[in-house]
C-alpha cells in the first residue's frame, strides 16, 4: 500500500464518478431526508389572508382609547363577515380572518369587557397583532430550492404553501453485502470462532438516513463462487457497499472477484485511520464501494466516502462530509495517517469541546457507538494539544 491517497483526494477521485440519478415526484408527506430536485414554489399566499395573531379584538386606531361594542365574533376557518365600522370592534380568534376596515387587533388581556361591549384602555397601535397575507411567502415565491435535503421544517413549509408533491432525486438503489464466513445473525447461536454480522445493519441503516434504498443481500462466505454471486446481484444496483474482504489476507476475496466482474478499481486504500483498505470502483453505472470489516472501520468509512457519493447521486448542492469546529478536551498524538476518533461533544458558550471516548480500536463498536461525533486528527507529527481547534464530524 504505497500510494495511500488522501481522504480529500479520495474524495473527490469518488466524487468525479458520480452521475446525479434522475428525478421523480415524492408526496411532501413522504419526502423528509430526500432532496429537492426542482425550486417547490408556493401554491399559495402565507398567510393566505389577513390573520389575528392573538385572540382579542379587531378595530380601528382611530377609536382607541374607548368603549366600543363588540358586532360579531370572527372564528378561525369562518370567513369574516363585512367590514368593521367606525365606533366598533369584532372579536377574534387567534388565525381568525381580520375584517376589512380593522387595522389592529388589541389582546383580550388589555381590554375591560362590559356586557356586549369592550374598553380599550390606551390607544392601540397600527397593525399590532395582524399577519399580513403573504409576510411569510407570496405565491410563486420558492419556499425551497433545488439541492437543498429536506428536514421536518421544509416538509412544514411545503404543506404550508399547499404542496402535496414535490420533484425530488431519485432515492439511489443500494446493495448491501457483508462479508465473512464467521458472520451469524443476531438471534442465531454462536458456534466458535464464529461472530454476529453488524456491518449489514448498520450499513443498511446508514444508507437509509441519506435518503437511499437499501437492500440487504446474504452474507457472502470467504467463497470465491459466493463472492461473484452475490457480486453480480450487488452490480445491478446504483450502488453497491460491501464489508469485509478488501484486505491482503488470502480470503479476502472482494476486490479480486469484482475486478474478474468486469469492476474497474478506481483507488485501494487511503491515508486514514480507521477505514485505510478502502476499495472503490465502478462498472457501468454502479459505484462499488468495499469497505473494511472491523465495524468502526466500516462506520467511519460510509461517512467519509459512502454518504458524501450518495448526497452527490441525489443532486445535494454540497455532498459533504460536513465538518464543523471544536476543541479537543485532552492531548491527542498524531500519526502519518488522519485519524477520526470517537468522541462526546459538549457545547458551551465558549464552543464545542470534544472528549475522546476510551476504546479506540476498530474492532469497538459498541464503544463507537457511545460518541456522537467523528473528530479529525489530521496526519503528522507531535500532538494536538488541549484546546486546540479541530474539525469534527457529527455521527448522524
Ligand atoms: P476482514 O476485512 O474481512 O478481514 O474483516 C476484518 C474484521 O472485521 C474481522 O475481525 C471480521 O471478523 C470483522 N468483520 C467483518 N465483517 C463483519 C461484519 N459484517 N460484522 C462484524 N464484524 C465483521
Ligand atoms: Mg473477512
Amino acid at each position: 500500500m504505497a500510494d495511500l491517497l488522501s481522504l480529500e483526494e479520495a474524495r473527490s477521485r469518488i466524487l468525479e464518478y458520480v452521475e446525479p440519478l434522475g428525478t421523480e415526484p415524492v408526496p411532501v408527506a413522504e419526502a423528509a431526508g430526500r432532496i429537492l430536485a426542482e425550486p417547490a414554489r408556493a401554491l399559495v399566499d402565507l398567510p393566505p389572508f389577513r390573520s389575528s395573531a392573538m385572540d382579542g379584538y379587531a378595530l380601528r386606531v382611530a377609536d382607541t382609547p374607548g368603549k366600543l361594542p363588540v358586532v360579531f365574533h370572527i372564528a378561525a376557518g369562518r370567513p369574516s363577515p363585512s367590514a368593521v365600522q367606525p365606533g366598533e370592534a369584532m372579536e377574534i380568534s387567534t388565525g381568525g380572518v381580520v375584517a376589512q376596515g380593522a387595522d389592529s387587533v388589541v389582546p383580550v388581556e388589555k381590554v375591560v369587557k362590559l356586557d356586549n361591549r369592550v374598553e380599550i384602555l390606551e390607544a392601540a397601535e397600527p397593525g399590532a397583532n395582524i399577519r399580513e397575507a403573504g409576510g411569510d411567502v407570496r405565491a410563486g415565491d420558492p419556499v425551497a430550492a433545488p439541492g437543498t435535503r429536506l428536514g421536518p421544517a421544509q416538509v412544514g413549509a411545503l404543506a404550508a404553501a399547499g404542496l402535496e408533491q414535490v420533484r425530488c432525486a431519485r432515492a439511489p438503489r443500494s446493495a448491501v453485502l457483508a462479508t465473512g464466513t464467521e458472520l451469524r445473525p443476531p438471534g442465531a447461536p454462536l458456534a466458535p470462532g464464529e461472530i454476529y454480522d453488524s456491518n449489514g445493519v448498520m450499513l443498511a441503516a446508514q444508507l437509509s438516513s441519506a435518503g437511499a434504498e437499501a437492500e440487504r443481500l446474504p452474507v457472502a462466505g470467504d467463497d470465491e463462487s459466493e463472492h461473484r454471486a452475490a457480486l453480480e446481484h450487488g452490480l445491478g444496483f446504483d450502488v453497491l457497499v460491501t464489508s469485509g474482504g478488501v484486505s491482503v489476507g488470502p480470503h479476502d476475496l472482494v476486490r479480486k472477484i469484482a475486478r474478474e466482474l468486469g469492476v474497474e478499481e478506481v483507488f485501494w486504500g487511503v491515508a486514514v485511520q480507521p477505514g485505510k483498505p478502502l476499495s472503490f470502483g465502478v462498472r457501468d453505472k454502479t459505484l462499488v464501494f468495499g469497505l473494511p470489516g472491523n465495524p468502526v472501520s466500516t462506520l467511519v468509512a460510509f461517512e467519509l466516502f459512502v454518504r458524501p457519493a450518495l448526497q452527490a447521486l441525489q443532486g445535494a448542492s454540497d455532498p459533504g462530509p460536513h465538518f464543523e469546529v471544536g476543541a479537543l478536551a485532552a492531548e491527542v498524538r498524531r500519526k502519518d495517517r488522519d485519524q477520526l476518533l470517537r468522541a462526546h461533544s459538549k457545547v458551551s458558550t465558549t464552543g464545542v469541546e470534544l472528549q475522546t471516548v476510551s476504546g479506540q480500536e476498530s474492532h469497538m463498536i459498541v464503544r463507537a457507538a457511545s460518541a456522537d461525533s467523528l473528530v479529525l486528527v489530521p496526519r503528522g507529527k507531535g500532538v494536538v494539544r488541549r484546546g486546540e481547534s479541530v474539525r469534527f464530524l457529527r455521527l448522524v
